[in-house]
Parts: structure tokens; C-alpha cells; sequence
């Protein structure tokens, strides 16, 4: 049925049967950084424009093409959250969480939204679940982080997943070594593809991402940033990996791995899975030092990280749930039906989840509806108060005391 409208571009309808795919995968999340000490925060859907423009980088493609910016009544710019990050250190900020005994420990769950070309596993508004580390700069929240996206992935069974890791060490190292690669790519253009060659000025990292055969060429010589990182961000890097081994934590040194927002520092990461063809990544993140002093706040080391529901459901393949129900109750003669709705709720109220016709079918129509509704037995009630329990996979059948209906059931 083509009605005259539908969901826009890029959105989905999260519908019944695969809501509880979905509440299981946030459930698991919750569990997993709850035992680990992390508590909720929720911020709101919207923020001020500049809160991203300043935050993610103006010259992301985030914030250059894909945020949904709209001015309100008093015209100021507001913009739907694109990532949760920036979102939670203007929280941390304005709420003055640094008199809060630190790291600071947070996990989110929500819509994010981004203006991007929507294909499998990339929509325009879509789930993530998150964490921050506020207050930390040791690798130990790094390695507390990893572990626990490793932890949620493995409790959730994804499969065929691979952990990739790099560093992007210090700001100042970072652009001494793009430099580096912009004229080392410079001293090679003629091998270059031509879409390399139009990106080398404004994202040259981008050129290891390349399938071009002569780029790639050129590429295995490049320069590394991993080879460049100084001292400090060295060491830094080779204890985030001495407490992934310790941890049991494989993951593969991805000296390309670069992200899409410009506040990582230092470590990064990302989980793929490879049954996701081009939209591979499942969740990653990173540190994010200069962050919170870039929105005005203390100067204050932070990691993170963000993994998308629709993604992880993609890779779990989990089939749509069908529904369930305990018991339905159906009734022989109209004179019964007065008394369900109020059976129902004595039933319920035992814990047990009761379900009957809301249109008045006749018994065969009833029974019908408790089929679809899944329900594991039904009962069927006459006017004197007897009742015939159904045990709907078998078929079997037998009278019932209505007193006993709770026991047998819950059973
Ligand atoms: P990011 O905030 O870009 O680091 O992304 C973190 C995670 O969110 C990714 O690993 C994906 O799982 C998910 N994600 C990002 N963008 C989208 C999108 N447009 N549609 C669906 N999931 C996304």
C-alpha cells in the first residue's frame, strides 16, 4: 500500500518486530558499561551550529556537507546532533563536571543525524550507542575503553570482526607530518590518480584509502605518521598496545587509520566487520585531548567512542521477533466478554502477559488472533465459569479451574 506519504530520505521506521532486536542490542550496552561504572547522560537532539562548527572542525566533511542546519523562530542556527562528543563536553563544561571526582565516566544512547548519501548501513538519522572518559589522560582509559566496546561487541557475539588501531599522535606532530606527505605526494603526482591529485591539498591522508594501482604504489613508500610520532605519543601508543595484549585484545596496527572528525589526537580505533561490504566500520573512536579546552573549558584529556545499532543489527543478521504472549483469553457466549478486560488486568498483574480480541470475533475468529498473537496458551471461558486450556503448540487441551489459570501458566 502506497500511501501519501513515507519516511524520509535516509530515515527508517523502527517497527515492532524489530524493536526488540534493537532494545537488546542498547539493553547489552547498558549492562556492559554499567558493571564497568559508567552512568547516563542525555543531551539534547539540537545545539547551537557553532558548538559542531568549533568541536568536529569546519573542515570535516561532517560539518562542510552533512549537518541538517536549520535557524528557529529567534534566528539562531541550530543544527540536529550529527556525533554525541561535542554534545557531551559542552555538558560536562556547563555543568562543571570537573569539580566531579575525575575521569568522568559517561554512556549515551540516541538519534544522531547527518545529510549523507543514504545506502546499506548508512542513513541519515540513525542509533548510537557511546562513551566518554572525561578527565583522563593515561593509557589506562584508553585501553579501558577498547576493551569495553571489545566487551559489548563480543557480549552481543558480532561476528568477524577485526580491531584496527593507530595513533595520530600530537597536533604539532601531525601537521609537521602532513607536510611531509603533501610534498613527498607532490614529488610523485604523475603516478597519482587524478582524484588523488585534486585531494592532495586539501586531505592527503586520504590518498591511502585509494584502489588506484598506481597510487597504492606510491602509497606502500609513503612517509608514516606512526614512524613520525615523538616521544611522548610513542610511548603513549606502545602502552595502549603492552595493555591490549595483557587484556587478550587482538587488533592490527593500522598506520592509515584516520577519522573523520578533526578533535582525535593519539590513539584511535575502530572495530569492522567484514560482512558489511563498503559501510564496514561497526564502532570506533579515540582520544580527543584538545576538546574540551577548544570549547572554552579546562584543559582536559578525554577518549571516546561511538558504535552504530543499525550496523551492529546488520552484522547480527538477527531475524524480526515475532510476537508473544502467555495466555489469551477467549470467551464463548458475548455475555462473557464483560468480565475479560478485567481477568486480563488480575493476570497481569501477576507478571503474566495477557492478551484477548478487541473486535469482538466469534471463537474461531479468537482463536485465530491468538495464533498471531503467539500466544503459548488460551483460555477459553464459558458463562458458568468453566474454562478449556489450550496449550497452543501441542494442541491438547483440558478443563481448568479459573483460580488456577496464573499457576499453570506461569509455569
Ligand atoms: P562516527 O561518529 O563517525 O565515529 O561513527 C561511529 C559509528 O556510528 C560508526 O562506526 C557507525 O557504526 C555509526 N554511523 C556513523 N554514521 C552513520 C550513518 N550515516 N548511518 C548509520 N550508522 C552510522
Amino acid at each position: 500500500m502506497a500511501g501519501e506519504f513515507q519516511a524520509p530520505r535516509g530515515t527508517a521506521d523502527l517497527l515492532p518486530e524489530n524493536e526488540e532486536a534493537h532494545r537488546f542490542v542498547v539493553g547489552t550496552f547498558r549492562k556492559v558499561t554499567g558493571r564497568a561504572g559508567f552512568r547516563s547522560i542525555e543531551t539534547p537532539a539540537f545545539e547551537d551550529t557553532a558548538l559542531f562548527q568549533r568541536g568536529v572542525g569546519d573542515s570535516t566533511d561532517i560539518v562542510r556537507k552533512e549537518m541538517f542546519t536549520f535557524e528557529d523562530k529567534g534566528g539562531r542556527s541550530l543544527t540536529l546532533r550529527p556525533e554525541g562528543t561535542a554534545p557531551i563536553c559542552r555538558a560536562w563544561i556547563e555543568h562543571g563536571m570537573n569539580k566531579l571526582p575525575q575521569p568522568v565516566k559517561l554512556a549515551y544512547e540516541g538519534s544522531f543525524f547527518r545529510h549523507e548519501r543514504p545506502q546499506a548501513g548508512r542513513y541519515r538519522q540513525f542509533h548510537q550507542v557511546g562513551i566518554e572518559v572525561i578527565g583522563s589522560g593515561s593509557p589506562l582509559a584508553d585501553a579501558e575503553a577498547i576493551c569495553l566496546l571489545d566487551a559489548f561487541l563480543a557480549e552481543l557475539e558480532v561476528p568477524d570482526l577485526e580491531l584496527h588501531l593507530g595513533s595520530l599522535g600530537s597536533p604539532e606532530a601531525r601537521q609537521e607530518y602532513l607536510t611531509e606527505l603533501t610534498s613527498y605526494l607532490a614529488s610523485r603526482e604523475s603516478e597519482l590518480s587524478e582524484e588523488v591529485r585534486d585531494r592532495v591539498g586539501s586531505n592527503p591522508l586520504r590518498a591511502f584509502d585509494s584502489d588506484d594501482e598506481g597510487t597504492s604504489r606510491v602509497m606502500e613508500e609513503a612517509p608514516l605518521l606512526l614512524d613520525r610520532l615523538d616521544g611522548e605519543d610513542r610511548e603513549h601508543f606502545e602502552r595502549v598496545r603492552e595493555l591490549l595484549d595483557a587484556a587478550g585484545v587482538g587488533y592490527t596496527v593500522d598506520p592509515t587509520l584516520v577519522r573523520g572528525l578533526d578533535y582525535y589526537g593519539r590513539t584511535v580505533f575502530a572495530f569492522t566487520c567484514d560482512r558489511l561490504g563498503a559501510q564496514s566500520e561497526i564502532g570506533g573512536g579515540g582520544r580527543y585531548d584538545g576538546l574540551i579546552a577548544r570549547l572554552g573549558g579546562p584543559d582536559t584529556p578525554a577518549i571516546g567512542w561511538a558504535a552504530g545499532v543499525e550496523r551492529i543489527l546488520l552484522a547480527l543478521d538477527r531475524e524480526a521477533v515475532a510476537p508473544e504472549l502467555d495466555l489469551f483469553l477467549a470467551w464463548t457466549e458475548d455475555s462473557v466478554a464483560g468480565r475479560i478486560p478485567g481477568l486480563a488486568s488480575e493476570l497481569r498483574e501477576k507478571g503474566i502477559s495477557v492478551g484477548f480480541d478487541l473486535a469482538e470475533r466469534n471463537l474461531k475468529g479468537q482463536l485465530k488472533q491468538a495464533d498471531r498473537a503467539g500466544a503459548r496458551w488460551t483460555a477459553i471461558l464459558a458463562a458458568d465459569d468453566s474454562v478449556e486450556l489450550k496449550e497452543m503448540e501441542t494442541g491438547d487441551q483440558r478443563a481448568a479451574d479459573l483460580t488456577d489459570l496464573a499457576s499453570i501458566v506461569a509455569d
